[in-house]
């Protein structure tokens, strides 16, 4: 009957009372009519009264305990269904509600806990929603987030952790590199944010991780891919030095030329004039390098441009600017144009088509042919520049559209390449959306071919 921590049930409660109220009553009772009919009775009479008023008083009481049993019993019921419906929203099931009752309180109560059920519900729905959006947030995220707990289990970590680490660990002591679990154990040690970078994987990755302590014990990491942006801060570094490389020859020409100039005054007259030819070829070849790194920057920076572009027409153009240099070269230049129209920037095209040309022109030798042609296939433009020069070494193919990359730097120098048009023309056509590619072999030709998707504009 006693529960646990001291606690009654219902019914021993009300039987209990009843007990109480009952005896006390029933003394009272017995002791006043006891006291009232003791002067009228013989002894033997008064003994047989006493024994029934005992009698019917037991009598009583027994039938108001079976009385008391049955109320608290009927009331006891709601209440222990109540509990159950409460105790079931507890664990989860918040869409449960208690039936009505007839008992005005019963009823309240029911009530109460169904609105404190709903109420409930709306914030678990509210916060599996912020949780639900968190996650897409996460797991969409380019940065791996990686939540380790005090004992170091992983509780949480994103898909670009699994990408970036080559796995989802469920531990610390599971996830590579080991230098990463270093960072995580000298954060939590150090009570600070911690950072630094890591090598893994194959090809490798430079990661940035940042370990961030938090309040119990777990720590947060972050993690991201920086190896794009160490690659292309080399690829700018050797640019800068290669470009810088470049220009120290011609600078270093015109100053020469002209110092022998004003000593040519002085001594040989007659030479003066050749020495300023050299630096005004120097200084053109200055010029066309600084033109060319200007065009390459542009094409880096400024937004593409976009009109339709009558490419067959840009070829032409191009085919006749270059028709003075093939003949100077004793190049017969040919051209087969198709009408096509695509989209972008009709400069750009034509500075690609032009360094494609004035290639072919320039490594060809007199008596060569270069044959510029233009063609439809499907959707896409294709602009194909072949020659019967002095071809690209095997080698070389996959390098020529690299910034400065020559076969033969003197060859391109003394016939007055800046090492950029290839590297100009991969830039423009990528940013049409278009590819570039060669076929070379040594001492037969090249075929340059650029492809561009054909607007439907
Ligand atoms: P350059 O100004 O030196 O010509 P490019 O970027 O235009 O620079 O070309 C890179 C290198 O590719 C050239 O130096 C040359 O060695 C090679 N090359 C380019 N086009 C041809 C071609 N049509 N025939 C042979 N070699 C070529």
């Amino acid at each position: 009957m006693v529960e646990r921590h001291g606690r009654v049930r219902l019914t021993t409660r009300l039987l209990v009372a009843y007990a109480v109220v009952f005896l006390v009553l029933i003394g009272g009772l017995g002791f006043l009519v006891d006291l009232s009919i003791r002067g009228d009775l013989e002894p033997g009479e008064l003994a047989t009264v006493r024994r029934d008023l005992a009698a019917a008083a037991a009598l009583a009481g027994l039938v108001g305990v079976v009385a008391v049993g049955v109320v608290a019993h009927l009331l006891a019921r709601p209440l222990r269904r109540l509990a159950a419906v409460a105790t079931a929203i507890a664990d989860g099931h918040v869409d449960l509600r208690p039936e009505r009752s007839s008992v005005t309180e019963l009823d309240r109560l029911g009530v109460a806990i169904g609105r404190t059920a709903s109420e409930l519900g709306s914030r678990l729905r509210q916060l599996e929603g912020e949780r639900r959006r968190l996650e897409v947030v996460l797991e969409a995220l380019d940065l791996g987030v990686l939540l380790v707990a005090g004992d170091d289990t992983v509780l949480y970590a994103n898909a670009a952790t699994e990408v970036l680490l080559g796995t989802r660990p469920v531990s610390l002591s599971e996830a590579t590199p080991v230098a990463l679990r270093r960072i995580v154990t000298d954060a939590r040690a150090e009570a600070r944010q911690t950072q630094d970078e890591v090598e893994h994987g194959t090809p490798s990755r430079i990661l940035h991780v940042t370990a961030t302590p938090l309040d119990d014990g777990g720590v947060l990491v972050v993690l991201e891919d920086i190896s794009e942006r160490r690659r292309l801060e080399a690829i700018r570094r050797d640019f800068v030095a290669d470009a810088s490389h470049e220009m120290k020859t011609p600078v270093a020409g015109i100053l020469a030329s002209v110092e022998a100039a004003e000593t040519a005054l002085v001594h040989d007259p007659d030479r003066v004039g050749g020495f300023l030819d050299q630096a005004s070829a120097s200084a053109r070849h200055l010029a066309r390098l600084v033109g060319d790194l200007l065009d390459l920057s542009r094409l880096e920076v400024a937004e593409p441009q976009r009109q339709p572009v009558a490419l067959d027409e840009v070829v032409r153009d191009e085919v006749e600017r270059a028709a003075p240099a093939a003949e100077q070269a004793g190049v017969h230049l040919e051209f087969d144009v198709a009408p096509v129209t695509v989209i972008g920037a009709p400069a750009d095209l034509g500075l690609a088509v032009g360094n494609l040309i004035e290639n072919a022109i320039r490594y060809s030798a007199p008596g060569g042919t270069v044959e510029v042609r233009l063609r439809v296939d499907g959707d896409v433009a294709e602009v194909t520049v072949r020659d019967t020069g002095i071809g690209i070494p095997t080698w070389a193919l996959p390098r020529v559209f690299e910034r400065f990359f020559r076969v033969d730097a003197a060859r391109s120098r003394a016939t007055g390449g800046t090492g950029l048009g290839l590297a100009i023309v991969k830039h423009v056509v990528e940013r049409h959306g278009g590819t570039v590619d060669v076929t070379s072999e040594l001492g037969v030709g090249s075929t340059f071919r650029m492809r561009i998707p054909v607007s439907s504009a």
